[in-house]
């Protein structure tokens, strides 16, 4: 290249990026009237000249593999250049909104986004607080992802104040940067009358908790653990990678998403008042913070860049999803907050739920990973429950028998930790990407300095787990033996809903289920008298396996007589004990695996 030639090229980037610069989005979101539950946006575009310009509404938002189709509720666009004169714009998909901006300069968008349901992957205003989660509120411009962007909330008058992820501009109130829309999507803002709890520290760095609602708990004794919660998953990975970190609890309900540098979540400390529902709510908030590593920056190829448009679909959220549950056991138990009864029985649970859920023998992890788009995240539900798994109990099983592995392959130098840390290293810090199938498997295979060949099955075949012999590397037994219990058993309940009884659930392969028995047909009657809750439990325990009963059934407005032979419960227990005489290397497994 001559030399002449490089100059025209840096006088021509100069140029462009000096002309990129000035280019400026500016939102402004009102909530005046939030009984309405309308978001009003107003988007104002500088130094964007071309002839149109497309507006999109992602379709998901990342951590929430759904397509959520946010655009459907976005209403009464209108576009204005900067002399006042209105602009005209069609909508090219469900999600893409096209204005003939005729080269203006600047363009003023207006729209208002319909807010429907309170949840943490839907954007929500009411009269006391507004949750804007960005992929369902602000648009972008069609291959300008990476444009800075500037946010300003204007709040109900009755609100004082902003939780978000968002770093602020000093000095204009409730004005927030983005470098890119990527941020702006991982970022989501909720105002309203908050409540913030004392931050804490770790290594440095200030965390917050934040929150509408919190509801009546110990909030002293909550910040202390949370606190020490946040310390044990630093420890595992040894590096913080954000500036500051928000939990953001948006009131009572399910669900969380995770971001880079905070966590929106359904909280409720009223609940706290049982022990089982504490640590439940503290499982849950270490999954969504150990998601900041394992997902957002631990993180499969194809989760970044985001496809916002179709959605971006992996095979490994069997590892981003079901080994974040893996560590949300792992850390409250290292933060020394539940006793390893505790920790035992929470593996347990995944693994009853996943072993009684007869898609075990249909559906691999990978499937369920890629397959999760249209499953829904737990698996699927009804009819079709025999399909499907959920990673989410199934993914923690599998990392146990792969933490085993390692640490028995390794004489307990190596473990699952240790691949969380390389894939850290290695593919964020080193390479800044995701990782694909391949790597993960080498990583796995580095760490453990061997073929995990045979593990690796349980990920891409459905090949039953042997659970007891990786669960005897760390002197632990586990019972899969088939208990049978006495009691008579049909397999289903029932619902009572008004004056009418529903069929609650069918347990898959049990008598009702054999008998055609379905979830949501209507009861009538049992054994001749009027259907209830309580008279299907008095039968139950009053008959033996072998007896029969009659149900009536009203499906399709004709009644229908089902007969039903009870038959005999079994299950598998699961239940993990430590073998009485551990040898060294099992001791040593066992302790390095609890202590870390
Ligand atoms: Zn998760």
């Amino acid at each position: 290249m001559k030399t002449k030639n490089v100059f025209i090229l840096i006088f021509l980037f100069s140029f462009l990026t000096s002309f990129a610069q000035k280019s400026s989005l500016a939102y402004i979101v009102k909530m005046n009237n939030p009984e309405w539950h309308f978001f009003h946006v107003q988007l104002s575009c500088m130094g964007i000249k071309k002839d149109f310009i497309d507006f999109k509404m992602p379709v998901w938002t990342p951590g929430y593999y759904q397509k959520m189709d946010y655009g459907k509720n976005l209403e009464r666009l209108k576009a204005i250049d900067e002399a006042g004169h209105e602009l005209k714009y069609e909508k090219t998909d469900d999600n893409t909104w096209r204005v003939f901006s005729k080269n203006s300069n600047a363009i003023n968008l207006t729209y208002e986004i319909k807010t429907i349901r309170s949840f943490v992957a839907t954007p929500y205003v009411d009269e006391t607080r507004g949750y804007v989660l960005p992929a369902g509120v602000f648009l972008y411009i069609d291959k300008m992802i990476n444009h800075p962007v500037q946010i300003t909330l204007v709040l109900d008058e009755k609100w004082n104040r902003v939780a978000t992820g968002l770093d602020s501009i000093s000095g204009k109130k409730f004005t927030y940067t983005a470098p890119d829309f990527d941020i702006l999507y991982d970022s989501p803002l909720l105002a309203g009358n908050l409540e913030e709890l004392p931050s804490f520290k770790i290594r440095g760095i200030t965390h917050r908790f934040i929150g509408y609602k919190l509801g009546d708990f110990d909030r002293e004794q909550f910040i202390l653990d949370l606190k020490k919660v946040v310390e044990a998953a630093v420890n595992i990975i040894g590096h913080i990678p954000y500036k500051n970190y928000t939990f953001i609890g948006i009131g009572p309900g399910q669900g969380g998403i995770e971001h880079l540098n905070n966590t929106t979540f359904g909280f409720n400390g009223s609940n706290f008042k049982t022990r089982e529902n504490y640590i439940r709510a503290l499982h849950f908030l270490a999954h969504e913070y150990f998601h900041h590593y394992n997902v957002k920056r631990i993180r499969p190829i194809e989760l970044g860049p985001f496809d916002y448009d179709k959605g971006s679909r992996t095979k490994m959220l069997w590892v981003s999803e079901g080994l974040s549950v893996y560590y949300e056991y792992m850390v409250v138990n290292r933060a020394g907050i539940t006793t390893d009864a505790e920790l035992f029985n929470a593996f347990r649970g995944n693994m009853m739920a996943f072993e009684n859920k007869p898609g075990r023998l249909y559906q691999t992890l990978e499937q369920a990973s890629y397959e999760t788009w249209s499953d829904g995240p737990f698996g699927r539900t009804g009819d079709e429950v025999n399909k499907t798994i959920s990673y989410y109990d199934k993914g923690p099983a599998v990392g146990l028998l792969f933490d085993f592995k390692i640490r028995q392959l390794t004489n307990n130098k190596k473990s699952l930790d240790d691949v969380m840390r390389f894939l850290y290293k290695e593919y964020y810090q080193k390479m800044k990407r995701g990782f694909t199938e391949e790597e993960l498997k080498n990583a796995f295979e580095i760490v453990a300095g061997s073929s995990l060949a045979e593990e690796y099955e349980y990920v891409t075949t459905t090949k039953e787990p042997d659970y007891p012999k990786y669960f005897s590397y760390a002197g632990l037994n586990i019972d899969t033996i088939t208990q049978v219990s006495p009691a008579a058993y049909a397999g289903f309940t029932l619902r009572e809903r008004e004056d009418s009884v529903f069929i609650a659930n069918v347990e898959y392969e049990s008598p009702g289920w054999n008998a055609g028995i379905r979830k949501g047909q209507q009861a009538v009657k049992i054994n001749g008298e009027k259907a209830s809750v309580n008279l299907l439990n008095k039968i139950i325990s009053a008959s033996k396996a072998g007896d029969k009963i009659n149900l009536t059934l009203f499906i399709h407005n004709e009644s229908k007589d089902v007969e039903i032979v009870l038959g005999k419960k079994t299950e598998k227990t699961f239940k993990i004990t430590p073998v009485s005489n551990p040898d060294p290397l099992q001791k040593q497994i066992l302790e390095g695996w609890l202590k870390g």
